[in-house]
């Protein structure tokens, strides 16, 4: 059964004028687990209020909107979310950057800082865990975005344009790096983009949003073989 089912999903804003825009118009998609699912359309069509109902970040909305089969109102530890920009606090390290997920709901530092420390690793940060972020590339400021979201081990992992601000040689490196955490660690990932050759390289599936209100217009399985 799918990880997550979202049925006739709709989602208006209302601005301070009184006007009310249509964000989302009753969007169904399902998402097996371990699926990487791109989504990919033109501004301003709803990809990033999408991703941030299902953080439980916006809670307001109509419809169904299911995590494992529980409906999603307010963020929980089974998502983790990557950002356009990396949003770093740049008064902390790099590791207590990552840690801060774990340290806003007072788990054990102890063992989520082994994590980290893995994560790290994995995602070739090891021996900048004590520079501050502007000592760091964009491309390693993502990495530790990337690390944060995933500090709590969630089930699922989105990603809002991740890396629309990199050059494009280091997006390429980050493509392949990221296609390797998926492999590695069979995490469900939803991907935004504005780059289909992205969606193409690193999703199972390839969602259409059509422009507002935001409607999911074609589902384009890629399925290419996998390394
Ligand atoms: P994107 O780069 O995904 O298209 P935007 O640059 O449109 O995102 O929006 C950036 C942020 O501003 C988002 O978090 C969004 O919720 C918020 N935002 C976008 N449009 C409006 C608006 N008309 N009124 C208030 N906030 C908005
Ligand atoms: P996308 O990520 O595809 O660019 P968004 O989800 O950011 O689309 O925005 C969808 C629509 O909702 C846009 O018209 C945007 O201006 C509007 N919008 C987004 N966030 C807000 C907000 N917080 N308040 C009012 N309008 C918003």
């Amino acid at each position: 059964s799918p990880l997550i089912q979202i049925r006739k999903l709709s989602k208006n804003y209302s601005t301070k004028g009184g006007d009310i825009t249509a964000a989302l118009s009753l969007v169904d998609l399902d998402v097996a687990p371990g699926e990487f699912v791109a989504l990919v359309g033109p501004s301003g069509c709803g990809k990033t209020t999408l991703l941030k109902i299902l953080a439980g970040l916006v809670g307001e909305y109509r419809g169904e909107v299911l995590l494992n089969g529980k409906p999603v109102r307010k963020p929980s530890s089974e998502v983790g979310f990557v950002f356009q920009e990396p949003t770093l606090l740049p008064w902390r390290t790099i590791l207590e950057n990552i840690l801060l997920p774990v340290e806003l709901v007072n788990l054990d530092m102890k063992v989520y800082r082994d994590r980290a420390l893995d994560l790290m690793a994995m995602t070739g940060l090891a021996g900048f865990e004590n520079k501050y972020p502007k000592e760091l590339s964009g491309g390693m400021r993502q990495r530790a975005g990337i690390c944060r979201a995933l500090v709590r081990d969630p089930k699922v992992l989105l990603m809002d344009e991740p890396f629309g601000s990199l050059d494009a040689m280091t997006r390429e490196f980050m493509n392949e790096e990221l296609q390797r955490i998926w492999l590695d660690s069979g995490k469900t990932i939803l991907f935004v983009t504005h780059s289909i050759p992205e969606a193409v390289f690193l999703a199972d599936r390839v969602v259409i949003m059509s422009p507002r209100p935001g409607k999911i217009s074609e589902i384009v399985p890629v399925n290419l073989p996998r390394p």
